[in-house]
């Protein structure tokens, strides 16, 4: 499913690489003990090391580092032993210090790759440049006053992790499918809760156009995207115009542009700076980072089952598809509810209620998985109670519909409602007789070779028995009898 855009010369490819900023999920921030929980008041949560107080010094957390360290490994990615902590110099007035502690030319986490699954089943293997640790910023308010602006430095020196792609993705679908993964695989390793709307996962999107087989052309890189829909049209306005600047015999200039997603266009937004903009130097204040390789291991081995690791267990213990197993492992949540419900039981009926049944009902009701209104014991009972025979399949959609609706058990649903399957023979000829009299010219129809009505005998007289007749017998029935 290759992915261009046709100008007038012809096609051009799409590359983009990523950076995506995923904040820690830790206590307390990357070098001071204030906390970090989000919505506090503002101001609420600065120390003085995050206010930039003359003579703070920085004391790093050692549990950041523990989360960044989880992530490289989750990311199958090299750990550096020894990392250091730069100095980002650049002024805004929601960065008191006047620099940003980040790392450069020493990360903590070098080269990885992210597997990504794509709408036609095929998957393709992203490239992690590295991942470096570093603090967010404060945030400016505008909005709260008509002449003033405020400074909120409850964000200021949270750690987050900067994750870099190579330039592999190439078209607004990878990128979406990149997004969704990464934020998969940090969910699960419990290193940042990726929520987009909070701002706890943000991207930067690098953006190139180029002819099929050439070198990589100049990017631009559209700043500080917050949602993978937005993620997805930004690529898409971004590769437009560029394209639209080469057919036009021009240039594209390296720059910073945001993306404005009430009109679908990226707006310049500074030109981009170099890295020796920065004036990127060794912090004085901290020692270079030095882990224990036993330390990492530790980390390894309390690493829980990541989503590649436990697709591929769905496919081989449980038989499903590929595609099936990749939708139940996209949440750890799901994946466990699954796993509850097909334990012991018709793995494919269990996924197939899950993903069916069950999602069609959260989505309606706007639910997670968490505050389910079927736990995953009702719903493995009520399979039960269709494999012993006490319900047929089609009643099932009943009983679930009302424990989605009563919160009840399925057996007190099953025996208040009288939805018992009948296995009674007499009771099933009773009933075919009765739609065979009904209809003498569809029977004469049938037994003068128009078998394809079959069906409609099946449905006549399971309406006569109110869903409840046993299908296998019904069938019996009808044939003897025709
Ligand atoms: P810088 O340090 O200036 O930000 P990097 O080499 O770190 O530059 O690249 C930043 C991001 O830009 C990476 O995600 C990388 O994959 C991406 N990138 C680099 N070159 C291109 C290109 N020609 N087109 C699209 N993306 C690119
Ligand atoms: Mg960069």
């Amino acid at each position: 499913m290759s992915y261009a855009i046709e100008g007038a010369s012809g096609a051009w490819e799409v590359v983009i690489g990523l950076e995506v900023h995923a904040q820690v999920i830790s206590q307390a921030k990357l070098f001071s003990g204030a906390a970090t929980a989000f919505g506090a008041k503002p101001n609420a949560q600065v120390s003085f090391v995050d206010a930039a107080f003359p003579g703070m010094l920085p004391v790093v957390n050692r549990e950041c580092i523990a989360q960044a360290v989880r992530t490289g490994l989750g990311l199958r990615a090299q750990i550096n032993l020894v990392s250091r902590f730069d100095r980002k110099n650049y002024f805004y007035p929601d960065l008191p210090a006047g620099y940003q502690i980040s790392q450069y030319a020493q990360p903590i986490v070098g080269t990885g790759v992210i597997e990504i699954e794509l709408a036609d089943g095929s998957t393709r293997a992203i490239g992690v440049t590295r991942l470096h640790v570093e603090q967010d910023a404060g945030k400016s308010l505008h909005d709260q006053h008509p002449t003033k602006s405020y400074i909120d430095l409850n964000r200021s020196g949270v750690a987050l992790m900067e994750i870099v792609s190579e330039p592999d993705l190439r078209s607004p679908e990878e990128a979406g499918a990149y997004i969704r993964k990464l934020r998969s695989i940090l969910r699960y390793l419990g290193t940042c809760d990726g929520n987009m709307e909070e701002g706890s996962l943000r991207a930067d999107v690098n953006v190139s156009v180029r002819k099929p087989g050439e070198a990589y052309r100049t990017r631009c890189e559209v700043k500080n995207v917050n949602s993978i829909r937005f993620v997805m049209q930004a690529i898409e306005a971004e590769a437009a115009r560029q394209v639209a600047v080469w057919e036009e015999g021009g240039t594209v200039e390296q720059e910073t542009r945001l993306f404005d997603s009430a009109h679908g266009v990226t707006r310049s937004m500074r030109s981009k700076e170099d890295a020796h903009d920065y004036r990127y130097f060794p912090d004085p204040d901290l020692l270079p980072l030095v882990l224990d390789a036993a330390w990492v291991e530790g980390l390894r081995r309390g690493l829980p089952e990541l989503p590649d690791e436990k697709r591929a267990r769905f496919v081989r213990e449980y038989g499903l598809s590929s595609y099936d197993a990749g939708v139940l492992v996209a949440e750890q949540a799901i994946a466990v509810y699954f796993e509850d419900v097909a334990r012991g039981r018709d793995a494919k009926q269990a996924a197939n209620w899950v993903t069916g049944d069950l999602f069609a009902t959260l989505n309606r009701t706007g639910r997670t998985i968490e505050d389910s209104p079927v736990s995953a014991a009702a719903l493995g009972r009520m399979l039960d109670l269709v494999a012993d025979g006490t319900i047929n399949g089609r009643i099932a959609k009943d009983v679930f519909d009302a424990m989605v609706e009563s919160g009840e058990a399925p057996d007190a649903i099953v025996e208040k409602r009288g939805l018992r399957q009948v296995t009674d023979t007499g009771a099933i000829d009773a009933a075919v007789a009765k739609v065979l009299a009904a209809n003498p010219d569809k029977v004469a129809e049938y037994r003068g070779g128009k078998e394809k009505i079959y069906g409609f005998f099946v449905g006549q007289v399971m309406r006569e028995m109110k869903g409840k007749g046993n299908p296998a017998l019904v069938n019996e029935a009808l044939k003897r009898a025709l």
